[in-house]
């Protein structure tokens, strides 16, 4: 069993929804029983040290595990984070008496690396959605913020396949962390988030000959109807959902975006076409 000499992970959760969570619940294969206790490399498994979700204690005894960890576990454990970071006042999110910022940049700080689960904790995703008034940010800015230079590795998506966190784990488990150049611009595992959902979607061939579904529910590509597929990094296309049953496009609804960098503005409002304008723009900041 890993339990006993896997890497250590904590995971902790602030402004979301515990979707990411339950994403991963959902794992089919490997399931979460197997990624709990199974070897996920050869000779190599984890840890979860606290998880508010699926461990048993909670209350005073479960705040005090968390206090005690940057302590007591320092330079040995991952750090995976679910939710964006409110900034704007310190009330805006506690974990015990602790501001979820204050909390994630003090265990980030004795991590070996921080896995930023979910486009909340990658980039702010939703919580961070205009106005902000809570000033949410991911754990990248978070820890450019405070001057911590440990390394973050995004996996976006709202939620994450399952997938894209197991392979992130695995990659990091059996090769360590990340050359800079396995990274994408947005911090993402190259070797996890490849090419465009546009490149690999059924409704490519549609698009080509520009038959476009007039309605929902109709034949045809779905860019009229605001799918932004030609923008969006993921393979949800090769890997679907609730164990490779179906996904999003070929459920008849768009891509909306959500493993994206300031997701969920930058597509808003989702059931329109970008503009010629617009679209330039997103090509120039995605380089
Ligand atoms: S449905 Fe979206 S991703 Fe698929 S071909 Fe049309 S624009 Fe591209
Ligand atoms: S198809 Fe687009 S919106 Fe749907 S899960 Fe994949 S990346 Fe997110």
């Amino acid at each position: 069993m890993a339990t006993e000499k896997g890497q250590k992970v904590v995971w902790f959760q602030a402004a979301g929804c515990t979707g990411c969570s339950i994403s991963l619940m959902n794992s089919s294969y490997p399931d979460l029983v197997n990624l709990l206790l199974d070897e996920l490399v050869p000779g190599k498994g984890i840890t979860l040290l606290f998880h508010a979700t699926l461990m048993g204690p909670t209350g005073r005894p479960a705040l005090e595990l968390l206090d005690r960890v940057p302590r007591e576990a320092a330079g040995q454990y991952v750090l995976v984070v679910e939710g964006a970071l409110p900034t704007g006042h310190e009330n805006f999110g506690r974990v015990g008496e602790v501001p979820m910022a204050a909390r994630a940049a003090e265990l980030a700080r004795k991590a070996i690396a921080v896995v930023a689960m979910g486009s909340c904790a990658s980039y702010g995703g939703i919580p961070a959605g205009a106005p902000n008034p809570a000033g949410c940010i991911g754990m990248g800015e978070l820890l450019r913020q405070e001057g911590i230079g440990v390394p973050v590795i995004n996996v976006p998506g709202c939620p994450p396949h399952p997938r894209w966190f197991v392979e992130t784990l695995v990659t990091v488990l059996a090769r360590g962390l990340p050359a800079p150049e396995e990274l994408d611009d947005a911090g993402r595992l190259r070797n996890v988030y490849s090419g465009l959902i546009h490149e690999h979607c059924p409704r490519r061939p549609d698009f080509d000959v520009a038959r476009f579904a007039p309605y929902f529910g109709e034949q045809g590509c779905l860019y009229e109807l605001g799918c932004r597929g030609p923008f969006t990094n993921a393979a949800c296309p090769e890997h679907a959902w609730n164990g490779g049953v179906n996904w999003c496009i070929r459920a008849g609804h768009p891509c909306i975006g959500c493993t994206e960098p300031d997701f969920p503005d930058r597509f808003s409002p989702f059931f329109r076409k970008l503009s010629l304008e617009e679209e330039l723009m997103t090509y120039r900041r995605q380089g």
